[in-house]
């Protein structure tokens, strides 16, 4: 025996699976709707205009490659809360807030975890079912233990919102709830302005702690403010958040791996006491995070004009996914399918929970090289004007 012969061999990542499946199929009609990352209308990745604007000017620049600080390039973060808060939250003014760069998203998670594991007075964290895969493992691999709450009901393809509340009522006072900003994946379904008052008020009524993870701001409605809104209204509420932060899709810097991790906290005081103990978690990690990423988001935050075309550019991308979800109802409603598909437009930001079942879903990649997760679960940013009749003619195949 060697060494490591007690290492068995593990499961692949079910997303990536999908599109190794893709690759080896030889139908010049297949379409993978796996990857959750956004294509333009002909199906290639997109490098927004002002990532590019802002690449130029720094390369210009020549500037050196030093290392970051531990808690990263603060004209970044600065700029970073500012969009997650607007630029008027007294939580800004007043510096009653914790924000340190992190490796995207999932290291904003990650970080935040960390935190929780050594600091929360329950070790536990809800999170909704479904949820992103990947937040199980990331809060498992920090020491917490993880729960889950209702939240998708399949019988409307639609929000649960009885079960929420009442899963959420009986996590005991002191729990840490992991909600979704906007654009919940793999759903896509959001509670409305009113139910995010309601439970704001059942967070304060059963002390629980809400940790938001925002992957989607701008992304998901093409309005970064309205993105945020759930975020701001609990800390209007007087409500102490958890943040985490990515730039993965809404800037479409997937690759840089950047992103910010926020606590909010009851003043400038517990926020700096707060800062050291993220610092010191950090050093133990990585050391300090990487400077590409955070150079381009600051440029194009903090520049008027740059970051004015940004607006317009994600604006774009949410206004392509809007329209191709119309496209594929109306689309699927002309090749005769007589099932209720408004969930397809009810549904925001990158992915469709279709509602198809196992074995449709089989079918459709057997049968028609439509690649997707088994959960039904497709990814909006690979439907093209060019592939949509392909898709819905498919899809009602399966489905009738
Ligand atoms: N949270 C959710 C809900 C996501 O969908 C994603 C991206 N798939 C992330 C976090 C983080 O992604 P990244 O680390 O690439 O920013």
């Amino acid at each position: 025996s060697t060494w490591w012969s007690n290492v068995q061999q593990g499961p692949p990542d079910a997303i990536l699976g999908v599109t190794e499946a893709f690759k080896r199929d030889k139908n010049p009609n297949k379409i993978n709707l796996g990857v959750g990352a956004y294509r333009d209308d002909n199906g290639k990745p997109y490098v927004l205009p002002s990532v590019i604007e802002a690449e130029n000017q720094l390369r210009n620049k020549y500037l050196d490659k030093e290392y970051a600080p531990i808690s990263g390039i603060s004209d970044f973060c600065n700029s970073a809360i500012s969009l997650a808060l607007s630029n008027e939250s007294p939580i800004i003014k007043d510096k009653c807030y914790a924000s340190i760069q992190s490796i995207s998203g999932t290291g904003a998670l990650r970080i935040g975890a960390e935190f929780l594991q050594r600091y929360a007075p329950l070790k536990t964290i809800w999170v909704p079912i479904p949820t992103w895969g990947n937040h199980n493992q990331i809060f498992k691999f920090s020491g917490l233990e993880v729960k889950t709450y209702r939240y998708y009901d399949p019988k409307t393809c639609g929000l649960d919102f009885a079960g929420m509340v009442e899963d959420l009522s009986s996590a005991p006072s002191g729990s840490v709830i992991l909600l979704h900003a906007c654009a919940h994946n793999p759903t896509g379904v959001d509670p409305k302005p009113e139910q995010w008052k309601e439970l704001s008020a059942l967070f304060k009524n059963k002390n629980l702690f809400p940790f938001f993870d925002m992957a989607y701001q701008g992304f998901a409605s093409g309005n970064v403010d309205r993105d945020a809104s759930a975020v701001r209204s609990f800390l209007s509420d007087g409500h102490q958040i958890a943040l985490a932060q990515s730039f993965a899709k809404n800037m479409g810097l997937y690759g840089e791996r950047i992103g910010l991790f926020t606590l909010t906290t009851l003043d400038k005081d517990e926020a700096d006491r707060i800062m050291s103990q993220l610092k010191i978690i950090i050093r133990g990690m990585y050391s300090n995070p990487p400077i590409n990423g955070a150079r381009i988001v600051s440029e194009i935050l903090s520049q008027p004009k740059l970051n004015n075309q940004w607006l317009v550019e994600v604006k774009g991308m949410a206004d392509r996914i809007i329209s191709i979800r119309n496209q594929l109802k109306n689309l699927l409603a002309k090749e005769g399918s007589t099932q209720n598909w408004e969930h397809i437009t009810n549904q925001i930001g990158m992915f469709c929970y279709t509602g198809l079942s196992k074995d449709q879903v089989k079918s459709l990649i057997e049968e028609h090289s439509v690649y997707l997760t088994n959960d039904g679960r497709i990814s909006m940013a690979g439907v093209t004007t060019k592939n949509v009749g392909y898709l819905a003619s498919a899809i009602h195949k399966v489905t009738s």
